[in-house]
């Protein structure tokens, strides 16, 4: 776990070792059971970050960055270690909530990162940048929208 600061935003950022620490509650995370999912420490695309809430310094909350770029995170996680990232290593991503989505047309439930964009609310025009690189999922199931900016379903 490394505490940087990338685009204007505060945040820890984790890879698949930190799992351990999280799950032994020795950091008080919000709604920990429900937002943390084992399955997206170990993706090739993602990396689970804490994130203290902008006008309450507690509770801590976990949320995922999700990369649309094929970057390779492994490497990431080694210039993260040595502080060697830049900004550009972030760029591609953006910071996403693990949620239950549900289709409005067909009533299917999937399991999905959605972009938390109020994160950027001190960089307006990043969030805007964010939410337009971002390519959003439609539901598996009838391929209608599901209405959200839902960019993994896992
Ligand atoms: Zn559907």
């Amino acid at each position: 776990m490394k505490k940087i600061k990338v685009e204007e935003i505060d945040l820890f950022y984790l890879t698949s070792d930190d799992l351990l620490l999280l799950n032994s509650g020795q950091i008080n995370i919000e709604d920990l059971s429900y937002r943390l999912k084992p399955e997206l420490f170990n993706r090739d695309d993602v990396r689970p970050i804490l994130v203290t809430l902008p006008l309450n310094p507690n509770p801590i909350v976990l949320y995922y960055l999700y990369w649309n770029n094929e970057l390779n995170l492994k490497e990431l996680d080694l210039k993260v270690a040595q502080n060697d990232f830049t900004e550009n290593d972030f760029k591609a991503s953006v910071i996403t909530r693990s949620q239950k989505t549900r289709c409005s047309n067909c009533g299917c439930w999937w399991d999905t990162l959605a972009v938390d964009d109020w994160h950027y609310f001190r960089t307006p025009g990043l969030g805007t940048a964010k939410i337009r690189q971002s390519k959003f999922k439609e539901c598996p199931n009838c391929g209608e929208s599901l209405r959200q900016c839902v960019v993994m379903i896992f």
